[in-house]
């Protein structure tokens, strides 16, 4: 059995584990919380967690672990639909809540328990395999409902040690966080992930560039985000030299969940000599690739994959595309201890999720540099758009698309042509909507920088593009309005 925490009992005690606003706890502090917790939770054979951005959330989900209790991570803006059905779904008999948290209607019929934490009890010791199921994490729900993904202990411990060899990540790094608790970026990564090296974490609860200025100038070392978080730090930039201070002297800035777009990229590393390095990762897989520390942070790339993980790519017929020419397109499919091990209560989707030989199929599509690095090209679901004999991937015409300075968002879906089998669609957020961008001037921006018949043939323009909690833009919600 390998130990997920070993920091709990083998870092000092009154080293800085947790933060979130005014609130702190130490190693010491921690253990003792979350000691106490295993024991009121010990009955429970799998409990639900109201993953509000709270020092409660970090304790109950480090105290279910600690007891080798499965936690069902809630997102506590989900509608009572959504809420209803995981519930259902994954039957917790106990949920895990802080005392100020008020609750909707299907959560409300749990039984509850309030973490305490300040509670105290004895240091907590680990019983549980490596196989155990250790998280039930609901998928975003971009392409359809979310599933639960069961993830075991190993793919947390074997994930997070990936990322330590790559992202040269040790217990003197302290990382400013401003994401959700109930997805894996946020828990695994930013939240057990530090706990996991005995470094520290400082949650800004909500998200601003200036508390990400704040804490990388006092004392923090690395930022994890999301590219919508990002996309505000390119813009911040230019006027807060305070914001380019703090980002210049961080050690590791890293996005991830979504493609960060190339111009956001490039107008942080413009204006802070700092490249944002990316990792590519899923509910289902944990991380798959990364940039590492030490290597080359290619905008448009997620690097290579992470020590452990095996990563090919797979042509329609089922062939592996075998040269690595920057080019051939194929779906990401992955092997390794990251892995999770089955849906909840889904065999056929799990079933379906995997080949013969065990490789779990991402439903990805990407090429490779020459070198190696992965370039995701877009879903397979929605991002790839058959036109005129061509594969065309949506992401790189988003990336031209927002290259036009009257472009702020941009997405771009496919659609039924009679002549090209599918035409290419642009949906845009223009960045004065008093004046949108032209189909035709977009359309030769396009042409332009990648060819011709990568140019939208329709545009849509947009107040704002439908996006869920995690900013991840939603397809299906532009192409069934
Ligand atoms: P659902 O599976 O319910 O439709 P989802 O796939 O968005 O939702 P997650 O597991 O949270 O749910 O997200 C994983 C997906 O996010 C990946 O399959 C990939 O499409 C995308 N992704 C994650 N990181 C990156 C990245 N760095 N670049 C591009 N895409 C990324
Ligand atoms: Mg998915």
């Amino acid at each position: 059995m390998t130990p997920l925490f070993p920091a709990l009992t083998e870092a000092p005690a009154d080293r800085p584990a947790l933060r979130f606003g005014e609130r702190s706890l130490t190693y010491g502090e921690l253990a003792a919380a979350a000691g106490a917790l295993t024991g009121r939770i010990g009955e429970a054979r799998r409990v639900a967690v109201w993953a509000t951005p709270t020092m409660e959330t970090a304790v109950a989900v480090v105290a279910a672990l600690l007891a080798g209790i499965p936690a069902v991570p809630l997102n506590p803006k989900s509608g009572e639909k959504e809420l209803g059905h995981i519930l259902s779904d994954s039957a917790p008999d106990l949920l895990l809540t802080a005392p100020e948290d008020q609750l909707p209607s299907p959560v409300r019929d749990l039984p509850r328990l309030d973490v305490d934490v300040h509670g105290s009890g004895p240091a907590p010791e680990e019983h549980a395999d490596d196989a155990d199921p250790a998280l039930i994490v609901y998928t975003s729900g971009t392409t359809g409902p979310p599933k639960g993904a069961v993830i075991p202990r190993r793919a947390i411990s074997s994930t997070l040690d990936a990322l330590a060899d790559a992202w040269q990540w040790s217990g003197d790094d302290v990382l400013v966080h401003g994401l959700p608790l109930f997805h894996v970026h946020g828990l695994v990564l930013g939240t057990l992930g530090p706990l996991r090296r005995g470094g520290s974490v400082r949650h800004l609860g909500r998200f601003s560039t200036q508390g990400v200025a704040r804490e990388l100038t006092g004392g923090a070392t690395m930022l994890f985000g999301v590219p919508t978080m990002y996309h505000r730090i390119a813009e911040a930039v230019t006027s807060d030299p305070e914001l380019v201070k703090a980002l210049t002297g961080a050690r590791l800035l890293v996005s991830g969940s979504a493609a960060l777009p190339v111009h956001d990229h490039g107008r942080i590393a413009t204006a802070t000599g700092r490249r944002v390095i990316e990792r590519y990762g899923m509910t289902e897989t944990l991380m798959n690739t990364s940039v590492r520390a030490d290597g080359e942070a290619r905008p448009g790339t997620v690097g290579v994959p992470l020590p452990g993980v095996e990563l090919r790519l797979v042509e329609e017929d089922g062939s592996e595309v075998g040269a690595y020419d920057g080019e051939t397109v194929g779906e990401i499919q992955v092997r390794g201890p990251n892995l999770f091990t089955e849906y909840l209560n889904r065999p056929d989707a799990t079933a379906a999720a995997f080949t013969a030989d065990g490789w779990f199929r991402t439903g990805d599509m990407a090429v490779r540099d020459p070198d190696g690095y992965v370039r995701i090209v877009g879903r397979k679901a929605t991002d790839l758009i058959k036109s005129g004999g061509y594969k065309i991937g949506a992401g790189e015409i988003e990336n031209a698309l927002l290259e036009h300075p009257g472009v702020r968002e941009a997405a771009v879906t496919g659609e039924p042509d009679p002549d090209l089998g599918e035409r290419i669609v642009a949906w845009i957020v223009p960045a004065d909507p008093q004046s949108p961008p032209p189909l035709a001037e977009l359309a030769d921006h396009v042409a332009q920088r990648l060819a011709p018949h990568k140019r939208p043939r329709v545009v849509h323009h947009l107040n704002a593009l439908p996006r869920n909690d995690m900013g991840k833009i939603m397809k299906r919600a532009l192409t069934h309005e």
